[in-house]
């Protein structure tokens, strides 16, 4: 049964990350917001070791022994909203986790995940990232052509092509010793069932960052294109069953859904964090400046920001109720490929309106670069982007509702 009392331990950990939120991340908030492309190396440091114990409320991948064990979603999605209250670039600066360990998560199997997660925890911050996105293929992921070809001979995958948009790619492959994963096709006629993933880690031949992009938002976090030349491979790192003779695996394009599904109620939480860092900011300027929000007013007796301050509040609250949801399913290990697209499609909608409307309410205060709110706005719009648009979250989620396949509504 889902419960939404939180324990003391939850409670606790929720309190240390608030003040690591306060006191390590909203003061470099606007540097690094000015300063795209530098990494806020002390963040990094500093959260590394803070991990170690953190680690054992379950927010990490758990190392017992040579195993590893998943982390607590709940608890992780309390954080990461938290963290992103705090600054939700810098938030992408945590070490040890990232799309590619989720990835390794949802697809490897015991070996692979004991193997690549096994070392998130050891002496150096670790990076991973995830790349699926090409230029003909972001939306329609079906369409990749970065091509893996098995070399019978030297017993490696061979990879070719090109990937953008990768979230976190110049730190795992440049800054540390960290590892992307990378979906490729082994047949470009067969769709979707010649997808696989493949783990590269830094330090391999043949992958290299092409380009770094300049953003609108969460611009502490870097995304790079990653060009792969005769990029090579031991078999062992393509994730799941590994079959040599490049035929079907067990898990192909379905282990990046699989992988959507574990991440997207992570990044609603992220957007539900940046919509309340604005929401608590505007109420503080409107209160500082005199203006009242009471609460418990019959609507035609509020004044026009009540009624819009009450109406952030409603949907901040549905959405993460929502979130909550979808991530408890995780820990539960139950389908929830509706929550989680439901979610990330709310919580992107609400954290985009939530930050324009404290924008809008405060005026030229909002719009100002004294305080961060214009900054909320633009880090808020990544989240109706990545991990599925939020077109692409409702097409999923009617899919799923009304029991259509994807090639009957799309
Ligand atoms: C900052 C940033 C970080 C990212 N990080 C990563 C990462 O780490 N790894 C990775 O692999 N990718 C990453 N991405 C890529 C991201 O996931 C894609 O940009 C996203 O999936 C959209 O794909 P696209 O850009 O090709 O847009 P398109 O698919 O070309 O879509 C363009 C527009 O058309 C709409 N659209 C498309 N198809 C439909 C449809 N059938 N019905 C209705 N509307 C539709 C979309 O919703 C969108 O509004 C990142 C992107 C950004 C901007």
């Amino acid at each position: 049964m889902i419960s939404f009392e939180e324990s003391e331990t939850l409670k606790k950990l929720q309190a240390v990350v608030r003040e690591v939120a306060i006191q390590r991340m909203r003061p470099i908030s606007r540097y690094f917001d000015e300063h795209e492309g530098e990494i806020p190396w002390d963040y990094v440091a500093f959260m590394h070791e803070a991990m170690k114990t953190m680690g054992a409320a379950s927010l990490v991948p758990q190392v017992e022994g040579n195993k590893v064990q998943p982390p607590n979603y709940v608890m992780l999605a309390h954080t990461i909203e938290t963290l992103s209250w705090g600054d939700a670039g810098i938030y992408l600066c945590t070490p040890r986790g990232g799309l590619g360990a989720a990835a390794v998560e949802a697809n490897g199997t015991a070996e692979q995940r004991d193997k690549f997660l096994g070392r998130l925890s050891g002496d150096k911050p670790v990076f991973t990232a995830m790349a699926i996105t090409e230029a003909q293929a972001g939306s329609e992921n079906s369409a990749i052509q970065c091509r893996a070809v098995f070399d019978a001979q030297s017993q490696e995958w061979v990879l070719n092509g090109e990937k953008i948009f990768v979230t976190a790619g110049h730190k795992a492959l440049v800054d540390t010793p960290g590892f992307v994963v990378v979906w490729a096709t082994i047949d470009p006629e067969a769709g979707r069932a010649g997808i696989r993933s493949f783990v590269i880690e830094a330090g391999t031949r043949g992958i290299q960052v092409t380009r770094q992009d300049k953003k609108l938002g969460i611009r502490a976090s870097d995304t790079v294109t990653l060009t792969l030349q005769e990029c090579r491979v031991p078999a062992n790192h393509l994730l799941g069953e590994v079959k040599l003779a490049g035929k079907a695996s067990p898990k192909g394009f379905k282990g990046a859904m699989q992988t959507f599904n574990v991440t997207r109620p992570l990044v609603a939480a992220s957007a539900l964090g940046i919509a309340r860092a604005a929401l608590d900011e505007m109420t503080r300027l409107l209160t500082e400046s005199g203006v009242e929000i009471r609460v418990g007013m019959p609507r035609q007796k509020m004044s026009y920001v009540e009624g819009e301050v009450i109406d952030m509040q409603r949907t901040l609250r549905a959405a993460w109720l929502l979130t909550l949801k979808a991530a408890w399913l995780s820990d539960e290990g139950q389908p929830n490929a509706l929550e989680a697209a439901m979610c990330k499609l709310m919580a992107g909608e609400v954290v985009t309106r939530v930050t324009q409307k404290a924008v809008e309410i405060l005026g030229p205060v909002g719009y100002s670069r004294t305080y961060l709110l214009e900054k909320w706005l633009r880090d808020a719009k990544i989240n109706d982007i990545y991990e599925g648009t939020g077109q692409i979250n409702r097409l999923v989620a009617a899919r799923l509702l009304l029991g259509y396949r994807g090639s009957e509504l799309r």
